[in-house]
């Protein structure tokens, strides 16, 4: 007897396939644009930071994605280039550990050639750990990348070590820093992600180490991303305390942010030697005016952080989809947005409330 296989279409992505172009502003369902897309390049590290990809999960046996279900270079500047024409203005390369991805300075000069509809250049950035940032600075600022975050967790090399769980050596990111600024890449970001009883006690000689460098230090709220860290909120070291420590040392002044919808709140050393920033992702909920959309790895497009569902537009770029097909499909997905996870945060249980699970960031991108 021959068994026909009878493909069942998700619904999602029927509703992809018929969405119709609209007109006008596109805006979500909270009225917000959508200015800013990150984009995952590969769900693989070379670090195993416990709060992010812990080595008892990620291990050999992890189901890390094939080859094959990456989308290409070619097929996600596609997907940046409708989204552009949509409104987006920035985006970020993220990962997994984005230079892992062999040849991304090849991506990079691609994205580098969009521009948004009144003619400006993207503001294109990356985050890296900085483990390869020595050795890749120059190739990713000639390819046309301008600006840089690199995330680094404190300056004690023991605790370095530890944190990212592969004994990598904290001297190597500040080798590769240097080498960024060397190869001219401006506006630095250096984002320290604190955890309490962790590495709490780095934040003045952290402070210390970049004032005055004119690379911006950030602290970042230790969040409840994915399924695999085992976040507890007494682990959380509130931004509020993290200024009163800096405040002990140094008289700070807040400043406006560049944009609305900036994730950092910006503090001026009064003294003139640059500025801090916050990121208070669990203390103060910045989704009211949150533009991000994420594109995983595979092609799906996540509308939060803490999603545990995305848009399959692979499907859609692989077939036989036009242009404005995609347009349709990424204005369908964008309007129907209404999540707000970090503001909701404090009246859900643990996981999403549907008992859904949370996508890692290591493969959406932070
Ligand atoms: N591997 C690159 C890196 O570490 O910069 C890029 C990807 S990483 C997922 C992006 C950012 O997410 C990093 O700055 C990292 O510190 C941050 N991150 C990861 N897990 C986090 C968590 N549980 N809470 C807050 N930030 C987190
Ligand atoms: Fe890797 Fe970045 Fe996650 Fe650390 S935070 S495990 S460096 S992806
Ligand atoms: Fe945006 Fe979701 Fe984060 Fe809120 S929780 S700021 S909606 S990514």
């Amino acid at each position: 007897m021959v068994h026909r296989v009878i493909p069942l279409l998700d619904q999602r992505t029927h509703a992809l396939r018929s969405a119709t172009l609209v007109d006008g502003p596109l805006l979500d369902q909270l009225h917000r644009p959508l200015h800013d897309l990150r984009i995952s390049v590969t769900d693989r590290c070379n670090f195993r930071c416990s709060y992010c990809m812990p080595k008892a999960v990620f291990n050999k046996d992890y189901p890390y994605l094939p080859h094959s279900a990456l989308l290409s270079f070619e097929e996600i500047t596609r997907v940046a280039r409708v989204a552009v024409a949509q409104g987006v203005r920035k985006i970020r390369l993220t990962g997994g550990e984005p230079l892992l991805r062999k040849n991304i300075e090849l991506l990079i000069a691609q994205l580098a050639q969009l521009h948004t509809p009144d003619g400006q250049p993207l503001d294109l950035t990356l985050t890296t750990n900085g483990a390869l940032l020595a050795r890749k600075a120059q190739a990713l600022k000639d390819a046309g990348l301008q600006r840089l975050t690199v995330s680094l967790d404190g300056l004690d090399d023991t605790i370095f070590r530890k944190m990212n769980d592969v004994d990598f050596p904290v001297r190597d990111v500040l080798d590769g820093l240097e080498a960024a600024h060397k190869a001219g890449l401006a506006d630095i970001k250096v984002n320290m992600v604190v955890q309490r009883g962790t590495n709490d006690h780095e934040i003045l000689p952290m402070a210390r180490h970049f004032k005055g460098t004119g690379s911006t230090l950030r602290f970042i709220e230790y969040m409840d991303v994915g399924a695999t860290n085992g976040w507890r909120m007494d682990q959380v070291v509130p931004s509020r305390e993290v200024l009163q420590t800096l405040q002990t040392q140094w008289a700070l002044r807040p400043l406006a942010p560049h944009t609305p919808g900036e994730t950092a709140q910006r503090w001026a050393y009064a003294d003139g030697s640059g500025e801090v920033g916050v990121i208070s992702s669990v203390t103060q909920a910045f989704c009211a005016d949150c533009s991000r959309a994420r594109l995983s790895t595979d092609g799906k497009l996540y509308l939060c952080l803490f999603a545990s569902q995305g848009h399959d537009l692979r499907d859609l770029l692989r077939g036989e989809a036009t242009d404005a097909h995609l347009t349709a499909a990424i204005q369908h997905i964008w309007q129907g947005r209404s999540d707000r996870y970090s503001a909701l945060r404090a009246a859900l249980p643990a996981d999403t409330g549907t008992g859904a699970r949370r996508v890692e960031m290591s493969y959406i991108g932070g």
